[in-house]
């Protein structure tokens, strides 16, 4: 399986998208004289006065914009809930044999998210295709199996106006870490396990109060909360109308949950077939074991939207069996080789409550202009704030953004 560089990936874009606008500070670099001190794809420019920020939730967002903050010389502090960064990047490694590991959020990433790619380059994370190379793919709809051949299946399109199957790349050893390369940076500067629960800001300073009373005091915060928990956060002064709606559900999000299955044998290539296929659900399979050695193997379901709050209704060990039936028709023999499973669902994790924002038409043309609006001395930024909605891309846009704003805000030029 050939092994992508960014540099080699970035090229074979660039001739796929005739020179899509994938160019990053690297490509101004390269032509001065001298190599700066630091070089990234969002660095902040200019030398403005120190600031102490506190940013709420250690996921992309709040990482990216932590990671340029801090390198630019502000004073930072990120307040995660949970007991790991990465938010809606989470990589299972503790659930399977053989050092398996599948993702429960981000995978693939397209060939036009400059900046996903981009950081990947920067903390010199090697990427691989996304989808396999060889093998049958399954198509079950109407309950009916078609094969589809390698090349039939990488020249389509997970969805109409996307790019094709072949070019999707993904982070070798697993997308947390991309997380995790920005937390190493910033590893004296993030508390775990400190859920963020009142925000009071006056004209000179932000006070930021967590589960335990301990409160923290900033000149500017950055909140990175997804919408449906952005409620657990008293604002004092109330936060505006608008965010206000969206947080109350007036900015619908996606339901997902995916399950994995572990196999004793990768039985299905007996058939030719890779374990990969796609239904007349809101469903992918995917068999993240695909390019990994050795005989056990993982296939997984991703169901979306009405088919993710069915799963989610059931008990967990209805879940698997549920999966198990259905995966009869589509990978005959499962029942025989299966070992565990376990399952994700991201409306029903404690710090998402859903997967990414979804707005209807009219949610998005009422309100998505506010979900970056500054308010006073906190911004905002996260997917739900971006023109990626569930895409690390919009995570570090908005991130990027947002530190941006900060880095520049009530200063002057020292
Ligand atoms: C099922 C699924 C599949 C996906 N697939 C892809 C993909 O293939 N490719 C891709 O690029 N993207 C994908 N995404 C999208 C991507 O994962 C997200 O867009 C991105 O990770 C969101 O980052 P964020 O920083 O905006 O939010 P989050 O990652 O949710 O980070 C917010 C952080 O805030 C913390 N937090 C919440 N409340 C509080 C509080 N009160 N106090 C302190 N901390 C708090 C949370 O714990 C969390 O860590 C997928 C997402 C999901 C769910």
């Amino acid at each position: 399986m050939p092994d992508l560089t960014r540099r080699e990936f970035l090229f074979k874009t660039m001739l796929i998208t005739g020179g899509f606008l994938l160019t990053s500070c690297e490509d101004e670099v390269q032509e001065q004289d001298e190599e700066p001190d630091y070089e990234s794809p969002g660095m902040l420019l200019g030398d403005y006065s120190s600031k102490r920020i506190i940013i709420i939730g250690a996921g992309l967002a709040g990482l990216s914009a932590g990671y340029e903050l801090a390198h630019a010389g502000h004073e930072v502090t990120i307040l995660e809930a949970r007991n790991r960064v990465g938010g809606r990047v989470h990589t299972h490694r503790n659930d399977f044999s053989d050092g398996h590991f599948a993702e429960a959020g981000a995978a693939r990433i397209p060939p036009d998210h400059n900046m996903t790619l981009g950081y990947a380059d920067h903390f010199n994370l090697p990427l691989d295709p996304f989808y396999p190379q060889s093998g049958l793919f399954v198509d079950f709809t109407e309950d009916t199996r078609t094969l589809i051949s390698t090349n039939d299946f990488l020249d389509g399109r997970p969805w109409p106006t996307s790019v094709q199957h072949k070019y999707y790349v993904k982070i070798r050893g697993g997308t947390d870490l991309l997380p995790f390369a920005f937390a190493e940076y910033l590893s004296d500067k993030i508390q775990l396990m400190t859920p963020v629960e009142s925000i009071i800001q006056n004209s000179n300073e932000v006070v930021v109060r967590v589960s335990d009373s301990t409160e923290f005091t900033g000149d500017r915060v950055l909140c990175t909360v997804p919408l449906p928990v952005l409620n657990r956060i008293q604002f004092s002064p109330q936060l505006s109308p608008e965010k206000l709606d969206a947080a109350s559900g007036g900015y619908n999000y996606a339901a997902s949950t995916r399950v994995f299955l572990q196999f004793a044998e990768r039985f299905w290539a007996s058939e030719g077939l890779n374990g990969w296929g796609y239904t007349d659900w809101p469903e992918e399979i995917w068999q993240p074991t695909w390019d990994r050695e050795g005989s056990r193997g993982i296939i997984m379901s991703y169901l979306r939207y009405n088919r993710s709050d069915e799963l989610d209704a059931l008990s967990a060990a209805n879940q698997l069996e549920h999966v198990l039936n259905r995966w009869e028709n589509v990978f005959p023999g499962v029942h025989d080789y299966v070992e565990h499973g376990s399952s994700h669902s991201w409306v029903q994790d404690e710090w998402s409550g859903g997967a990414w924002a979804s707005p209807t038409e009219e949610q998005y043309e009422a309100l998505e202009h506010h979900m970056g609006e500054a308010e006073g001395r906190i911004h905002f930024a996260g997917e739900h704030a971006s023109d990626y909605h569930g895409w690390m891309q919009g995570a570090i846009v908005s991130g990027l953004r947002a530190a941006k704003e900060i880095h520049e805000s009530d200063s002057y030029f020292i």
